[in-house]
This record gives structure tokens, sequence and C-alpha cells, in this order.
């Protein structure tokens, strides 16, 4: 079944609630997607910028269905485009896909039903409108709209930078009359303005939502075993959740996937050196089955819309605050309670550094990527909200969030001065007295005066300042270091061994003419407040069985479909089945997520379920 198309010269707003009722099932608009769709679907340019989980699609879609013509949407997220389109029929939305996976009888079949006006939706990777036939296809039907999705991949300096992006300025200019609508999540001011610019969005309407997502605990933990910490985690919070785990490396993406293995939990791993085939298996079985963690380099993950994945984790420190937030913003998108959790100690600062005095390009480039990795580790040590510092960075003022770390036991902040001078004389005489520079570990043993073999082969127990750091544990001297290099009063020497060096701020410090603050650990690192929700577990007693009924036979026909089961319904939607029992299809059909379609495909079921149970 199709749905039946609006175009009935009602006014845009009366079509658009029309559709998000009829077609989607939902009975209101989430915060300015109604204005959004308005915007567009009476011609008007938009560029909005909306956090993960906002409802950017609707944006896009309702005005494909409420104009005339086919909505044509520019995505990069080939891999994804079958669950797209997958997830649009079975709301009985008429969309297809061309993309280099396709075999060109296929590839004909969709190019047919888009000129006989037979599509609502046409998705398009962006390098197929390289090729001149693309154009020319698409002068030969009436287009809609045009969709420009994950628009940041057209920012340079961006971390999903696509070239195929930059030319899309071309629409703009073979198609001046046709709306565009580009959308990101990506937020701040710098990437807006360049998608603005490169698009040649002069003309746009700009809608800016808020970027908090108060669903999602943002945490951030001193590292010390980070597989441990990691299996710490799911037991105690996310045992049979679904979750992503961010690693910096192949080999430790491949090393921690097979840790968890071994710890008898479901993990896959993703990156870009594995085969394609095994990448799309891997990614597949995440999106479809249930309770698999996925650990993966920042390769996975752009528009993965599960909804229901309970947790992001990061092993290693991420390299920019923009990335950070897009990566955590993939948990929790049902609104429903999820944890971001990041692991950062100063083996992550020293190799970052490090990563970025070593780097191609020139100073300019340089300086932006140190620029990135200052923020990230003023997130990192920072005694107030995370939330309202994460949110700041993206130009929005707010309170206290109250589900953070730091709100919810939080650190203490004070003059760490004294040990910082300890540390810095320590790097200076070695440098001054015997032209030597050493890592952290050195440093440490020197100031704990441990005779280690290293020490007594360098005579370093010689030193004036060997032993008088004894005061400290090793763990609160390596923060100590972690935060002197957060804090630029102390960087990594650019002779490839990560050895430690003063900078100018340095002398500031050692003169006592600069105080330095640092961030003291909370004795209990924090709790969640309250466990992650399962499921169905806080439903009444009847309800919840239904619900897990609800399930179970969702299960089979997403298997029977070959579609995740979020196609089929959301668990918010089964939630509130299972809660409110209708009895009949008209009943059934003011469940929020039943649209026309699925009423019309499952209604019958449901209501025999329902009065089984
Ligand atoms: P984004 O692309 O911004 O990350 P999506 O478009 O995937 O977000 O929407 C996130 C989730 O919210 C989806 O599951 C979608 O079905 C749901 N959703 C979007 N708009 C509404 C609405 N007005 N009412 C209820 N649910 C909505
Ligand atoms: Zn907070």
């Amino acid at each position: 079944m199709t749905v039946s198309p609006v175009r009935t010269g009602l006014p845009a707003r009366t079509a658009a609630a029309e559709v998000l009722h009829r077609v989607f099932g939902y009975d209101e608009f989430r915060g300015n997607q109604s204005e959004i769709i308005e915007h567009v679907s009476s011609g008007g340019d938009a560029l909005v910028l909306m956090p993960t989980g906002g409802g950017k699609s609707l944006c896009y879609q309702i005005p494909s269905l409420v104009r005339e013509g086919t909505g044509i949407v520019i995505s990069p997220l080939i891999a994804l485009m079958q669950d797209q389109v997958d997830a649009l029929s079975a709301v009985g939305v008429r969309a297809a896909f061309l993309n280099s996976t396709q075999a060109a009888d296929v590839k004909a079949d969709v190019e047919r039903a888009y000129l006989a006006g037979e599509l609502d939706l046409l998705y398009l990777a962006p390098e197929r409108l390289r090729v001149p036939s693309t154009a020319t296809l698409l002068d030969r039907g009436k287009i809609a709209l045009f969709a420009i999705d994950e628009a940041h991949c057209v920012s340079q300096w961006g971390h999903d930078f696509r070239p195929d992006y930059l030319q899309l300025s071309m629409l703009h200019e073979r198609w001046p009359t046709v709306p565009r609508i580009a959308l990101t999540a990506t937020a701040t001011e710098q990437t807006h303005a360049e998608i603005a610019t490169r698009l040649q969005l002069g003309e746009a309407r700009h809608f800016v939502a808020s970027f908090d997502r108060p669903n999602i605990q943002y945490r951030i933990a001193g590292k010390n075993s980070p597989q441990q910490q990691l299996l710490q985690l799911v037991r105690s919070e996310h045992d049979g959740d679904a979750g992503i785990v961010y690693c910096l490396s192949r080999a430790s993406v491949e090393k921690t996937a097979e840790f968890l293995v071994s710890n008898g939990i479901p993990a896959l791993p993703y990156h870009a050196g594995l085969p394609a085939t095994v990448r799309a298996a891997n990614q597949s079985r995440f999106l479809r089955d249930d309770g698999i963690i996925m650990v993966a380099t920042i390769a996975f993950g752009m528009g993965i819309d599960k909804p229901d994945v309970r947790f992001v984790a990061h092993l290693d420190l991420p390299k920019s605050v923009e990335g950070y937030y897009q990566e955590t913003g993939r948990a929790g998108r049902d609104g429903l309670p999820s944890t971001a959790w990041l692991a950062y100690g100063l083996q992550d600062v020293v190799q970052q550094r490090r990563m970025i005095a070593d780097s191609e390009g020139d100073d300019a480039h340089r300086r932006k990527l140190s620029a990135h990795l200052d923020a990230m580790l003023a997130l990192c040590e920072t005694v107030e909200c995370r939330r309202m510092q994460l949110l700041a960075y993206f130009g929005e003022t707010s309170t206290p969030c109250g589900n953070c770390d730091t709100c919810l036991s939080p650190p203490e902040s004070i003059d760490g001065t004294i040990p910082a001078q300890k540390l810095l004389s320590t790097v200076v005489r070695l440098q001054r007295e015997r032209n030597q520079k050493f890592g952290a570990g050195q440093l440490i043993d020197i100031l704990l005066g441990k005779r280690t073999p290293r020490v007594e082969q360098n005579r370093h127990e010689e030193l004036s300042t060997f032993g008088i750091g004894t005061d400290l544990t090793e763990p609160e001297w390596r923060s100590v270091v972690r935060q002197l290099l957060a804090q630029g009063l102390l960087t990594v020497n650019s002779d490839g061994f990560g050895t430690l060096v003063i900078t100018e701020a340095s002398s500031q410090v050692l003169s006592g003419a600069r105080k330095v603050s640092l961030r003291k650990e909370p004795e209990r690192q924090a709790k969640r407040s309250s466990r992650t929700i399962k499921a169905g577990a806080d439903l009444a007693p009847e309800a919840a069985s239904l619900f897990e009924t609800l399930r179970t036979w969702r299960g089979a026909e997403a298997k029977e479909l070959g579609v995740p089961a979020y196609v089929i319904f959301h668990d918010a939607t089964l939630r509130e089945i299972a809660t409110a029992r209708p009895t009949t299809l008209a009943g059934l059909g003011t469940m929020s997520g039943v649209g026309e379609s699925k009423l019309e495909k499952y209604g019958q079921k449901i209501l025999e379920a329902i009065a089984a149970a």
C-alpha cells in the first residue's frame, strides 16, 4: 500500500499536520519542526541545526510529501540508504535510492519510477551528481525539493569532510527555483557559517534548535585500566543493552571487542581496515539484533538511527568537542535515559599532543588542532557542570543540569601550585643540570624517591627534587602531570619520544607569579542516580508482560522482513500500546507512532495479541 498524496491545495500548515498524523502516526510536531516544514513546503530555503535525535528527517520528508514532485535527498550514508528506504516504505511512503552499490537493472527501475512521478523521496549519494546523466535525469522529472543531509560534510576542516559535498553548490545554480534544506547535527558557529557559504544558502532561513540532550548522562572518568572499567560499566549499568564503544586505533578496537566477547558480552568490531563486507555485516547485526555492543573507530556511526543505543563509551580522548558531542549523541535517540562515558588519562594527552606536532599541514592547521584539543581537555578537567560547558561550546547558556558526573558528585578545585612547582622544577633541573628530558613515568619516580634501575643508572637520586613528592600517590601525580599538560604549563617535546618540557607559561609558576588550580577527583565516582530503565521494567506487571509479547512478535516480523525491529515499531510505541491496551483499530490508531499504513498492516495482529494476553 502507498499513502495517498496530499497535494490538495490545503494550506502548507494543515497539510503538514495531516501527514504527520496520518502517515507517521504522531500527534504533534517537536520543537521547530512545524515552522521548518511550513517554510520549506512553501518553497523557502532552510538551514537546520538540530541535535541527533531531534527529528530532522521529518523536516524534509513531510515537505516532500506535501509538495508536488519528488524530494531529492543528498546523503553520504550509502550503507544506510536501504534502511532509510525500508523505514519509509513501512509507513507507506514511496521512496528509493540511487548509489554505486546497485545493479544496472535496479537503477533503471528507480529511474523509471522517478520519471513516472511514482516517488515521494529519492536518496542520492553526492558522487552521483558528478555524473552529468544524473542532472539530466533529474531535469526530466519533477523535483519537489533538495534536502542536503549531514550538511557539515561540506566543511573542509570538520571531522567528516566529503569532497563531493563541495560541488553541491551546483544545485542552486542549476535549479535556482527548487527549495533546498540543509541539515546537520554539528553546531559550532564556524561550521554553521561554512555550510551557509559553501552551499550558497545566502537566502535561507536558519533554524537553530537547542542542542541539549537531557536524557544523556555525561561522565568523564580517570583512565586506569580502561577495559576493566568498561566491563564494569556494562555489567553494572548496561547489562544486555546496545552500546557503542569508541577507540582511537584499529588495533585497540579489535582488542577491546575480543576482550568483551571473552567476557561473554556480544561485541563486534568496526573500522576502516576491515573488509567492506565484514563492516556491512557487523553494522547490520548491530542494527538488527538486540543488545550488541559495537566497538569502533570514528569511522562508524554517522547516520546510525538506531533509537535504543543505551550508552556510548570512549576509551580514548576524542580530538574535538564537536566530534565528541556527535558521537555521544548517538545514545538515547528515543529519549530514554542513556549514558555517555569517557575514560581519559595522561597518556591520551601526551599521545594527542604528539600527533598534532607530527601532523602534516601548516602551522595554522596545527594551531587549529591544538585549539580543538584544548577545548576537549578543558571539558575533561572542568569542575563545573559538563553539560553547561558542552552547551557553552555551542553558544548556548544553561544552568547546572543535575545529570552529569560533576553535578552528581562535585569534584573539588584545589590549589596545586606547590605540586606543580615540584614537578616543573624537576623537569628544569634534568634539562639544565643533566641536559636530559624524560617522560611522565621517570619524573614521577624521581618525585616519589623510587630507586629504580633507571633512576640509579642516571644517578637521579642526586637531584635535589628526588623524593620531595611523597605526599602524593602515583595516580595523584599522574593527574597533576595530566592537568599541567591540559593547562599548557607543560608540553610534549617534538622528539617523538613523549618526553616532557616546560613552556613559556611554566616560568611564571616556578617564580610564584602564577597560581595553579587543579581538579581533585571526588572520593567516590558518580553513580547513576537511577539505574537504566530496562525497556519495560518500569511498567505495571500486566503491561510489562504484554510489552514483552509485542516485542517478541515484532522481532519475528522484523526477521521475516529483514529489517531492524524499530522499523516495525519503536519501543516507545509498544510501551504505549501495552499500557493503553486499545481494543479497536481506531483506538490503536491514536497511539504515537501508529500511522495509516502500519495500522492496516499490523493492526489486526496487535489487537489479537492484546485480546489473547
Ligand atoms: P535526527 O535525524 O534529527 O537525528 P530523526 O529524524 O531520526 O532525528 O528523529 C529521531 C526520532 O524521533 C525518530 O525515531 C522519529 O521517528 C522521532 N520523531 C521525530 N519527530 C517526531 C514527532 N513530531 N513526534 C514523535 N516522534 C518524532
Ligand atoms: Zn551537570
